[in-house]
């Protein structure tokens, strides 16, 4: 019997639960299929933001617990070829700090069929090296900027490096990584007004921002949903200054709802420098959208996780190296996705915050 992928099907290995379906891809309990793989490069970072990390960084993951390019590579190879993957998202840590970065990103390039390719990045260095990675396979670039002031740049990231990311965002788009994304983190009384002013600078230049909320995942456990802003807040700063309208493109599983730039209260219109004047917000928090979930998620010491909240891992390292089979790995990880959750549980009183941070897992 062959399955949809035209791959032999396996008849399930000793931990099969016999309620998953005879199905090569990564279908879950609650019908949904993951087809978006989150690779995180490395936890190291060169930035410290004081929602992610503490100034004087973290204990960094030992270099032999991480998986070595050839592990990589094998793991998205299965991925791709017998798990039905179809998009490829590389982040970190700071995913740049990656030796090798560009070797990993031919590889997948080079799979057949050949998934879709996007890198999430700080910025730093990126004006160096936004041309190497079009040339790698990068089809698209998240670049995180959280605030056009020099000296809020300093105070949010610890380092002072905003013209770094400038620098890297015209040399995306001139390399032709289209549409640039940004992403944006708004805290309250820290950049919390600059809402309009960023979406003016993204319509201005070409590039497509989206705000995410900000959630528990920092590695201080300083996060309180009290102290967030909520997506509502965000919504409210913007029409300050712009009339939004929902788009009516179809979201499927992107996290980012859409908004249309219509136009300025003030009457001037609205011109960008390429593509739709729209924003998106991210609200995982208070409008989570779990149920169209379609991830999964590779760490970079080889930990496959279900959910950026999931408390559990499943050791793909560990087969990697001892010597399992790529159908013997493809069905561990089948198993471990039919078994993730319906949703984060932000809400439920019982929630856990993730023993890694965001930084470790891949955000
Ligand atoms: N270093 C890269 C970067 O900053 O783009 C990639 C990794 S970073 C963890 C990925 C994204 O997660 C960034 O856009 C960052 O702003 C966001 N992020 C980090 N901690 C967060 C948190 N606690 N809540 C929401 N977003 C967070
Ligand atoms: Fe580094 Fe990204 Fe975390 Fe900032 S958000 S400290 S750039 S991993």
């Amino acid at each position: 019997m062959t399955t949809e992928l035209g791959l032999p099907a396996l008849r399930g290995g000793p931990s099969r639960d016999p309620d998953r379906p005879d199905d090569p891809r990564l279908v879950d309990g609650f019908g949904r299929v993951a087809t978006d793989l989150r690779i995180s490069l490395t936890d190291r970072c060169n930035l410290r933001c004081t929602y992610c990390m503490p100034a004087e960084g973290l204990d960094w993951m030992p270099r032999d617990e991480q998986l070595t390019d050839d592990e990589l590579n094998r793991l998205i190879a299965v991925a791709v070829h017998r798990l039905g993957v179809e998009e490829l998202r590389f982040t970190g840590g700071e995913p740049m700090l990656r030796k090798g970065l560009e070797n990993v990103l031919s590889a997948a390039s080079a799979l057949e069929p050949r998934p879709d390719i996007s890198l999430t990045t700080n910025g730093i260095g990126l004006a160096r090296r936004a041309g190497a990675l079009a040339a790698a396979g990068v089809n698209r670039l998240n670049v995180s900027l959280d605030t056009l002031r020099q000296d809020r740049f300093a105070e949010i990231t610890r380092r002072d490096r905003l013209q770094d990311v400038l620098d890297g965002l015209a040399a995306a788009r001139d390399a032709g990584l289209n549409p640039v994304k940004l992403n944006s983190v708004l805290l309250r009384g820290v950049n919390d007004d600059e809402a309009a002013d960023m979406l003016e600078f993204a319509l201005e230049h070409g590039y497509q921002l989206r705000f995410i909320e900000q959630m528990p995942l920092d590695a201080q456990h300083g996060w309180r949903r009290s102290e967030m802003i909520t997506a509502g807040e965000i919504m409210e700063r913007l029409e300050q200054r712009f009339t939004l309208a929902p788009s009516d493109e179809d979201r499927g599983g992107a996290p980012a709802e859409k908004f249309l730039v219509e136009s300025r209260l003030d009457g001037t219109s609205i011109s960008t420098a390429g593509g739709p004047a729209v924003v998106g917000v991210i609200a995982s928090v208070t409008r989570p959208f779990c149920g169209a979930c379609d991830r999964t998620r590779l760490t970079a010491d080889g930990q496959m996780r279900t959910c950026l909240f999931a408390t559990g891992e499943t050791d793909l390292r560990a087969m990697v190296r001892g010597g399992a089979t790529d159908a013997e790995i493809a069905d561990t990880w089948r198993d471990a996705m039919w078994g993730k959750k319906a949703g984060h549980g932000i809400d439920d009183p019982g929630f856990l915050q993730p023993d890694r941070p965001m930084s470790a897992i891949g955000g």
